[in-house]
């Protein structure tokens, strides 16, 4: 597929200047609560106001959103208090309801984007719209699903499109709802420079003390705008009431942030990065030397008869090593995936030679 070139997602008078903010509750729930939080929200100067009309939830019977009537009250939002209005879609039926009720930008949710036929349905649904629309990525860590579904967009015909990271499920529930994983939406932006990338620090968080800090991680990331739930009244909410903060609440972490230029290369940033280059060239040597030991040792085995997978010894290289590292400072789970990875390429290369 030739590279895809998008179009600025930016609505009319919404400066580019990062972080493109935008905020509302998790759910619409009543016409007062909407009209509240969106007038307290625009108060702090947020331009566009979220809330989520149809609300796909892990069990029936938890608040499955208010459906059509809510977006007569996002309709007040925009002609009241002129701001623009986003809410998340998952079907056709709510990509045309959206429309008729003069919604600006929709969002795909995580457990959306995650089935390529849902994908397809809401791509034909848009087909011949100019809709600004974000992703947010699949509930699974899956870099090629997430971008097959900027594909089918794309292939419809939609230009305006932008990404969210809303992090990744995991059984590992200790700090963060959704795991950040923070390498996948860095590798989007490497093959897609221009795709305007939002973070939900809410979601990923799951909780108000985690917005600040995943909020500037983005930042420094360079994001270039952030997604957050905010409710004039966080604890009473119907859903996901331990992600959300107050419309104030928002503008002290908005106003905490610090905004470091992306672009500008300092004389002593480009002397370090050519430290790490000729350091990667040295990692680079050593590996090839190993695999070539490893090769070696493959011959040994293929002449004594022996099998390749020696339990044990892999056992002492990971432990040893692991401990090692850790000393250095470098992370046990991060160690254990470069030895991983490394042991796997040396078996690899046994194999191969006890196959000659
Ligand atoms: C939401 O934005 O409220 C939502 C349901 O998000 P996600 O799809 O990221 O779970
Ligand atoms: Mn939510």
């Amino acid at each position: 597929m030739e590279t895809m070139q998008f179009e600025s997602i930016l609505l009319p008078g919404i400066e580019a200047k990062r972080p493109i903010v935008i905020a509302g509750p998790c759910s619409a729930e009543t016409e007062e609560q909407v009209m509240t939080t969106a007038k307290q929200l625009k108060d702090r100067g947020v331009k566009i106001f979220r809330a989520g009309i149809w609300k796909p939830r892990t069990r029936p019977g938890a608040f499955e959103g208010i459906g059509t009537v809510g977006l007569t009250w996002l309709k007040r939002v925009k002609n009241e208090l002129g701001m623009y209005t986003a809410t998340e879609v998952a079907t056709a039926k709510h990509v045309s309801e959206a429309i008729k009720y003069g919604v600006d930008l929709l969002w795909i949710g995580a457990r959306t984007s995650v089935n390529p036929f849902a994908m397809q349905e809401i791509a034909d649904a848009l087909a011949g719209t100019d809709m600004p629309i974000l992703i947010k990525n699949p509930v699974n860590p899956d870099l090629e699903l997430w971008i097959g579904g900027i594909e089918r967009l794309y292939n419809a015909g939609i230009r305006k499109l932008g990404v969210i990271h809303r992090g990744f499920s995991s059984g590992d529930k200790k700090i963060y709802r959704n795991l950040p994983q923070w390498h996948i939406p860095i590798e989007l932006r490497r093959r897609y420079p221009n795709l305007p990338m939002f973070c939900d620090p809410s979601h990923i968080g799951g909780k108000r003390e985690l917005i600040a800090s995943i909020s500037q991680q983005a930042m420094d990331l360079n994001f270039d705008g952030l997604m957050i739930e905010s409710h004039c009244d966080p604890d009473c909410a119907w859903s996901d009431k331990d992600q959300q903060v107050t419309p104030d609440i928002l503008d002290y972490i908005l106003n905490l942030l610090v905004i470091r230029e992306g672009k500008q290369t300092t004389e002593s940033l480009s002397e370090l990065r050519k430290q790490i280059d000729e350091l990667d060239d040295g990692l680079l040597e050593i590996l090839a030397k190993r695999m070539r030991v490893s090769r070696e040792i493959g011959t040994y085995k293929k002449e004594h008869n022996m099998q390749i997978l020696q339990t044990a010894r892999y056992s002492e290289i990971l432990e040893g090593r692991i401990n090692q590292a850790v000393k250095f400072g470098i992370d046990a789970d991060c160690m254990q995936k470069i030895l991983e990875a490394i042991h796997e390429e040396s078996v690899r290369q046994q194999m191969a030679i006890m196959n000659e």
